[in-house]
C-alpha cells in the first residue's frame, strides 16, 4: 500500500530473519468462474484469473514467502503455469514476490510510469538468507503501457487501464467486463481509510477515476487490502477522497495550524462516515493532501507578469 520498491528490498532483509520453512498464511476465495483472490495474512491482496493456456496473476504479495505460498494456492485452484503478473503499483506490499514469478518465467506487465523501478528491483539480488527469494534472468523484461492494454483470450477478455495518477503516478486496474469483476490495487480499497501519503499521489486524480470505476458494470471487486467481493470499496473510497480534499481545503482556507488538525477532525464538518476522528493513518492523510493541495494551488496560480518596461 504504502513503501516503495527500494523500501521492499529492506523489507526482504527484514522478512529473512523469519524461520526459514515458515509459510505465510494465505485465505483462497474463488470470486466467480475461473477467477481467485488470496488474502495473505500480511500486505495486499492477490488476484488471479485464467488467461490463453495459463494463468494471469494481479499483484504478487509482499514478500518472496507469500508469493511462494500465493504460488501453491494458484496450481491448487487451476493446474495451470502463471504466465503474466500484472503490478497494480509499484509499492511494495504489491510487488515483493514479483520476483518469485519472474524466475518462474511469468511476463511482468506494469504501468511505464514504474516499469524503471519495477525492472530496478526485478534485477536487484535477492536476499541469500530467504529460501523463497528468486534470482530473476538477466533477459527478463518488464512489458508497461500508457493508457490501456487488453489481453484477450477465446473465452475471457481483460482489461488493463492507467486511469491517471491517483493513489500512485503508475496505478493500473484490471477489468474483467464478461465477469463483471474489477482488480482495483490500491485505488479502490475495502478498508475504512485509504493511503495517500505517497510522494507521487495525486488527490484530484484519485477522485476523477474512481468516479470513472464507479460507472463500471459491476459485480465482484479484488482490492489492494480489505475484504474480496464486495464492490462497495469503490464508492466508499471515493466518498473518502473526495471528503479528504475538501476537509485539507477547509483547513488552507482556514489558516488552521497543523497541531489543530487532530481536534478539528472531530468536528461535525470534517467527519467522515465509518472513519474514527483519531484515526492516525487518516490524520497522516489529510496532512499530506493539505500539501499536494497547496502545491497543486501554487502551480495554478497565474504568475505575476513583471511590468513592461517605460520606453522613452
Ligand atoms: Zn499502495
Amino acid at each position: 500500500m504504502k513503501k516503495s520498491v527500494l523500501a521492499a528490498l529492506a523489507m526482504g532483509c527484514a522478512m529473512s530473519a523469519l524461520p526459514a520453512r515458515s509459510q505465510p498464511l494465505v485465505e483462497v476465495e474463488k470470486v466467480t468462474e475461473g477467477v481467485w483472490a488470496a488474502r495473505p495474512q500480511t500486505g495486499a491482496n492477490v488476484g488471479w484469473f485464467l488467461s490463453g493456456d495459463g494463468v494471469t496473476v494481479v499483484d504478487s504479495g509482499t514478500t518472496p514467502a507469500i508469493a511462494r505460498a500465493v504460488m501453491g494456492k494458484i496450481e491448487e485452484t487451476t493446474k495451470k503455469p502463471v504466465r503474466v503478473v500484472v503490478l497494480t503499483h509499484a509499492h511494495a506490499d504489491h510487488v515483493g514476490g514479483a520476483r518469485v514469478f519472474a524466475a518462474a518465467g511469468a511476463r511482468i506487465v506494469c504501468h511505464e510510469n514504474v516499469a524503471t523501478a519495477v525492472a530496478a528491483f526485478l534485477r536487484a539480488a535477492p536476499d541469500p538468507k530467504d529460501p523463497a527469494d528468486q534470482n530473476v534472468p538477466s533477459t527478463a523484461v518488464v512489458e508497461c503501457f500508457s493508457d490501456r492494454l487488453f489481453l484477450v483470450d477465446s473465452t475471457r477478455q481483460a482489461q488493463l487501464y492507467f486511469l491517471g495518477a491517483a493513489h500512485t503516478g503508475g496505478d493500473i486496474i484490471v477489468y474483467l467486463p464478461g465477469e463483471k469483476t474489477l482488480f482495483s490495487g490500491d485505488v479502490a480499497v475495502n478498508a475504512p481509510v485509504p493511503y495517500m501519503e505517497s510522494a507521487d499521489c495525486d488527490p484530484e486524480g484519485w477522485d476523477q477515476a474512481l468516479v470513472r470505476l464507479a460507472r463500471l458494470s459491476l459485480e465482484h471487486l479484488v482490492p489492494g487490502h480489505g475484504p474480496v467481493g464486495p464492490i462497495a470499496g469503490v464508492q466508499a473510497t471515493g466518498a473518502y477522497v473526495q471528503k479528504a480534499i475538501k476537509i485539507a481545503r477547509i483547513f488552507i482556507a482556514d489558516d488552521v495550524p497543523e497541531n489543530l488538525y487532530r481536534a478539528r477532525l472531530t468536528t461535525a464538518e470534517n467527519r467522515i462516515e465509518g472513519v474514527a476522528p483519531d484515526n492516525e493513518q487518516h490524520l497522516a492523510n489529510i496532512k499530506a493532501v493539505v500539501k499536494f493541495e497547496r502545491e497543486r494551488m501554487k502551480k495554478a496560480a497565474p504568475e505575476k507578469k513583471a511590468a513592461p518596461e517605460k520606453k522613452g
